[in-house]
């Protein structure tokens, strides 16, 4: 139903539907969480051999711009995700597990906003350590 929905959406952007783009959407809607074109790759490759990283780029650049998915950089990667509420991505320098922190950022955007700035997107990457590794003492 949800896979119906966000394929609706995408066709406005002229996106035409294929068997790898559906199984594309399907990684989206059932994965929680951070994920790279690598993640989706290896699973999507799987009903669809003939899929290369390349299009699996550029099927992440085109829903991107649809609005469904988000990107961030971090780690020296281009990490996608569903969560569109404005929040930081804590990121850990030892394992690069990466999660999302309840800090609202739209206090950035407003002040960034008042000094008649347009704020589009506002990437919040927070960079330490998680408690696995403060606790097997790989922080360092
Ligand atoms: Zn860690
Ligand atoms: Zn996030």
């Amino acid at each position: 139903m949800e896979t119906t929905l966000q394929i609706e959406g995408l066709r406005k952007y002229n996106f035409k539907i294929t068997p790898q783009r559906i199984r594309v959407i399907e990684f989206i809607n059932n994965y929680p969480g951070h994920f790279t074109a690598e993640d989706v790759y290896k699973t999507v490759v799987k009903t669809e051999p003939s899929i290369t990283v390349a299009t699996v780029y550029n099927i992440l650049k085109v829903i991107t711009k649809s609005g469904i998915l988000t990107s961030f950089e971090a780690n020296g990667t281009t990490w996608y995700e569903t969560n569109l509420e404005p929040h930081a991505n804590f990121v850990c320098l030892s394992c690069g597990m990466i999660e999302d922190v309840a800090e609202d950022t739209s206090k950035i955007s407003d002040s960034i906003a008042s000094k008649g700035y347009t704020v589009r997107n506002v990437d919040l990457i927070v960079r330490g350590y998680c408690d696995k590794c403060v606790r097997s003492g790989k922080a360092i």
